[in-house]
């Protein structure tokens, strides 16, 4: 019979301060890596888990890319290339936005991940993150909106003291008003009117508002005023082929490549080699 042998029970020792110290730092890192998500995703699944009937779009038979949710023969994915900017969005989404291959909102959320918080609007129940963030002292919240108040009007003054973070209505002309009207939780942050930019404005959707600016065109000429040319230009280019390649998913032709796409590769690759670039 073999001899048995004792066994050595090494008591336990708690951890040593610094080892916990480091394991949360390690950890937080971690979440910090796997945290950076498309809100907007994340909104569409929610809203797709609490809608009792299905979407159905325009075209539906058009065979869609997951992502841009143009056809797949004109997917511009190849251009979302996330990108820090020196303001924050906060956009705030109708719901019936959220499946609409025709909203551009969505865009700034995959451009400027870092940047851009996407809230679904809600007129009496605000998400407390929202509110959270519209109090925070060290933002100025500016909502952009031609309001007619003068009291409550203001214009776009960069400073070095707080982060300029423009507040985005998603929605239709319509819409927008409905929500800057019916939001009283909104009634307390100022109003910029934007400049009116170019004629040739938001071709994929009919507006009776003659300086009607698409939800990701605003954002470009927010940028601009805050002096980012360089994230302003790519968020308006970005918009310009987005109206290209949705008329061609629309009439069912491939888009053909052009100048455009040619300055959005070169501001991509200065873009990369920039600081504010990052790849996804
Ligand atoms: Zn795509």
């Amino acid at each position: 019979m073999a001899k048995a042998v004792p066994v050595r029970v090494r008591p336990w020792v708690p951890p040593s301060k610094k080892a916990l110290c480091l394991s949360a730092f390690f950890y937080a890192k971690f979440l910090a890596g796997i945290t950076r998500v498309d809100e907007f995703q994340q909104l569409r699944e929610q809203r797709m888990r609490e809608s009792t009937r299905e979407f159905r779009a325009r075209g539906k038979s058009v065979v869609r890319c997951e992502k841009c949710q143009l056809a797949d023969f004109a997917c511009i994915c190849t251009w979302i290339h996330s990108q820090a900017s020196a303001a924050d969005f906060v956009v705030l989404m109708h719901r019936k936005e959220v499946f609409k291959p025709t909203n551009t909102g969505r865009f700034l959320a995959q451009l400027f991940p870092d940047n851009c918080r996407v809230f679904a609007w809600d007129r009496t129940q605000p998400d407390p993150q929202l509110l959270e963030l519209l109090a925070d002292p060290r933002r100025e919240c500016l909502l952009v909106y031609p309001c007619e108040q003068p009291e409550r009007q203001t214009s776009v003054h960069p400073t070095n003291e707080k982060r300029l973070t423009f507040i985005l209505l998603d929605g239709t002309w319509k819409q927008s008003g409905r929500m800057f009207h019916l939001s009283e939780w909104l009634k307390t942050i100022k109003a910029v009117a934007l400049p009116e930019r170019r004629r040739r404005g938001y071709t994929v959707r009919q507006s009776h508002q003659e300086n009607y600016l698409s939800t990701l065109e605003a954002a470009g000429v927010c940028l601009q005023l805050t002096g980012d040319e360089r994230a302003g230009n790519y968020c308006l280019d970005f918009f310009d082929l987005f109206n290209q390649h949705y008329l061609a998913t629309r009439g069912c032709y491939p888009p053909v490549p052009g100048e455009l796409h040619a300055k959005l590769s070169g501001q991509l690759l200065n873009a990369t080699s920039g600081a504010g670039a990052t790849s996804d």
